[in-house]
């Protein structure tokens, strides 16, 4: 049973979103199959896509340690952002919670259901600002370039 470092993001725009992020965590933390090991800060963004007139998201990333299939993982956050009143209607609706997986150590997945790296990470300020801060220096197996340096490109610098 191999521990894999994993990178996820956390967005919440709709109730408490502070309070419905930290419940995600906790969450993740009660399954005895998943260690939440770093959070990054919160921070507040405009929403990206979607309709409009949408609230400011809350985003954050968290690194796990687990040992879980990549997929099954995925079943487990779909399983927290039901149990916090997530109800799927439009693409890029309002949301009380979202959670993707963004890295799952060096794996390459492109599945129907689960594509990792997240296709979108590195396009994303609030991917990128939260996992600058809790891991500048790991590496998008795909792109191969570190965060910080994904941040940059994408920020200009
Ligand atoms: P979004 O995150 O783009 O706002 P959803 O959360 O509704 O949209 O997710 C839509 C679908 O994206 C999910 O049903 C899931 O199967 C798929 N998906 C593909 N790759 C990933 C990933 N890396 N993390 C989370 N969901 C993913
Ligand atoms: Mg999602």
């Amino acid at each position: 049973m191999t521990m894999k470092n994993i990178y996820i993001a956390l967005g919440a725009n709709e109730g408490d979103r502070a309070a419905n992020i930290i419940q995600a965590l906790m969450l993740l933390e009660e399954d005895s199959d998943i260690n939440v090991c770093l959070v990054s800060q919160m921070i507040e963004t405009e929403p990206v896509g979607g309709p409009k007139d949408q609230n400011a998201y809350l985003n954050a990333v968290a690194r796990l340690q687990s040992s879980l299939d990549a997929g099954v993982l995925l079943e487990r956050l779909q399983a927290i952002e039901a149990r916090l009143g997530r109800v799927r209607t439009e693409k890029w609706g309002p949301r009380p919670i979202d959670l993707d997986i963004l890295l799952v150590e060096d794996e390459i997945i492109d599945t129907p259901d689960l594509q990792v790296p997240h296709p979108l990470m590195h396009q994303r300020f609030f991917v990128l600002a939260p996992l600058l801060e809790i891991a500048p220096d790991v590496r998008h197996p795909v792109l191969k370039k570190s965060v910080a340096e994904l941040f940059n490109l994408l920020v200009g610098k």
